[in-house]
């Protein structure tokens, strides 16, 4: 089966969760220890379509930062799509997540299908962010209330990707 490859790159605030929802997205694992990460690390999985249809998607996890340096730039060239990650316990990490989109765009000089993955789902005593204040229309993106430690909402996020890539 012949698939398409597509460049996703995930960006966020320090310790919203984007390694954890890449090792959610390949590995179907969860780690409560937080490890920094370096840079930028890359794995890929697939995505079946339907019985002859996939799709493999290569997720640029690129460390957390509020601005995309010099570094981070070269890390986000080619790419297909953002997977935008923010904190629902942190209401701060939305903007941020939502201006590292800019800038990438502002950068590659196009519009990149984008999600919002609202994560953290599972701490709902502590989530602070109403999803029905950021306004999805505003923003001219899918917000997606989801966990990386339970898996609830992630493989959604990821679909709503696709479905941007391959209208
Ligand atoms: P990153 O810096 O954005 O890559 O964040 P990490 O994936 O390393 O996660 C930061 C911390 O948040 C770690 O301690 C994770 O175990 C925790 N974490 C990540 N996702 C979730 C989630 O959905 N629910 C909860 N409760 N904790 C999470």
């Amino acid at each position: 089966m012949k698939s398409k490859s597509f460049k996703i790159c995930v960006l966020g605030e320090f310790a919203v969760g984007k390694t954890s929802t890449v090792a959610r997205c390949v590995r179907n694992t969860f780690s409560e220890v937080y490890l920094t990460t370096v840079g930028v690390k890359v794995d890929s999985r697939s995505l079946s379509l339907s019985a002859d249809q996939e799709v493999r998607l290569v997720l640029w996890d690129i460390a957390g930062s509020n601005t995309l340096d010099q570094v981070r730039t070269n890390y986000i060239l080619g790419a297909h799509a953002l997977l935008l990650v923010a904190d629902g316990t942190r209401e701060p990490t939305v903007a941020t997540a939502l201006g590292l989109r800019d800038q990438a765009q502002v950068i590659l000089e196009r519009d990149l299908p984008s999600v919002l993955m609202l994560n953290k789902a599972d701490l709902v005593g502590e989530w602070s962010v109403p999803l029905g204040r950021i306004r999805e229309v505003e923003h001219e993106l899918p917000i997606i209330s989801a966990s990386a430690k339970t898996g609830e909402g992630v493989e959604e996020a990821l679909r709503e990707l696709v479905k941007a890539l391959m209208p």
